[in-house]
């Protein structure tokens, strides 16, 4: 009496694909052998691996729904392979995880272990617009795995106490094979003694615990170059963190802030500021003196100037980061209105008005 599929994978016999892969699917997560351990459980993951083979084919579906059987059962398909064939040819050196994503997509994932590679750091470092200005080095304080130097990241006192694995010969993974409605699977999964590093420790280091690193805490120096800015990204490499056994370490990344400035605003590479310029000076014409990056420096104003005029001063900004030359400073003029004048200032700016012909005004206001 041939099985009945639809009774081993749990569903009706109208059932769609999609039905039949999702019971397939849940019934092989269950009773695959590598994940169950119970008596009996290969001999059902076979069954609901049979069952789905011929399900989920249209043709060997119609003829098993009208001859409850299909010529699979009584043809190569399932037998007739020699083990060891199997072992050695790699016509069938697919692992469970690929052909249950090919047949049915998704699937589990499992993951391979190996030594990996030192996890990237990242470290914000704030400089000042000064800074910005003629670049600078900065001492910064970074905790992080180092190699272990005990054991020059072996993990091992000795390197006789790294046993090359007897249950997977090293390789990390134990491979198995199955017959399957598919032909004989090879499934493969991660060696249980060795979680996966074909190797174990005898003897674990003592200074590190058998991981190979340690944690450290580490005075790197950083240049930083002159025009840098808020976000600039600075690479450091090989200064993140070790990698598992001499896998490759890390880099560091130096992310760049710029502090905000009492006297400057940087936009890009130009700087800008705010003079106040004497009522006079700015009628009159004159110099002021104006501060910048590199220290004070002279500003002409032009007779008649007015309040919010901006002079700029070439190559007095932030030099670029990338290529030759700089920006400039942009300078804002406020003409300062006197608060208090003297008597005679009084006279004198009454005289002023008279002058240009404003009397009725002033001698509203003043008088
Ligand atoms: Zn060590
Ligand atoms: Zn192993």
């Amino acid at each position: 009496m041939a099985k009945d599929y639809y009774e081993i994978l749990g569903v009706g016999k109208n059932a769609t694909k999609e039905e039949i892969k999702k019971a397939y699917k849940n019934l092989a997560k269950k009773y695959h052998p590598d994940l169950n351990k119970e008596e009996g459980s290969a001999e059902k993951f076979k069954q609901i691996s049979e069952a789905a083979a011929v399900l989920a084919d249209d043709e060997k579906r119609s003829q098993y729904d009208r001859y409850g059987t299909t010529a699979d059962q009584f043809g190569q398909g399932f037998q007739g392979f020699d083990f060891s064939d199997f072992m050695h040819g790699s016509d069938f050196g697919f692992d469970f995880d690929s052909i249950f994503e090919s047949f049915f997509g998704g699937g589990f994932g499992r993951q391979r272990r190996g030594p990996s590679r030192g996890s990237d750091l990242r470290y914000d470092l704030e400089i000042t617009l000064e800074e910005a200005y003629r670049g600078a080095t900065k001492n910064i304080t970074v905790p992080r795995l180092e190699k272990c130097e005990n054991c020059n990241g072996l993990g091992a006192e000795k390197e006789s106490d790294i046993i090359n694995c007897p249950d997977c010969s090293g390789t990390g993974v134990i491979r198995r094979a199955q017959r399957t409605p598919f032909g004989m699977l090879a499934t493969t999964t991660t060696c249980r003694k060795c979680h996966g590093n074909g190797s174990y420790i005898k003897n674990p280091c003592s200074e590190c615990n058998g991981k190979g690193v340690v944690k450290k805490t580490r005075k790197i120096e950083i240049k930083v170059p002159a025009g840098a800015e808020e976000g600039t990204n600075l690479r450091i490499r090989g200064e993140g963190e070790a990698g598992e056994k001499g896998a490759e370490t890390g880099d560091l990344y130096v992310i760049i802030h710029a502090a905000e400035h009492d006297v400057f605003e940087r936009h890009g590479d130009d700087i800008y500021t705010k003079v106040q310029v004497p009522f006079a000076v700015a009628a009159l014409g004159g110099e002021v003196e104006v501060p910048t990056l590199d220290g004070k420096a002279k500003l002409k104003i032009p007779a008649g100037t007015q309040s919010n005029s901006i002079f700029r001063m070439k190559g007095k900004g932030v030099p670029y980061l990338h290529g030759y030359g700089q920006g400039n400073e942009n300078v804002e003029v406020i003409v300062e209105v006197p608060k208090k004048l003297t008597k005679k200032q009084k006279e004198l700016l009454k005289e002023f008005d008279k002058e240009s012909g404003r009397k009725g005004f002033f001698k509203r206001i003043l008088e």
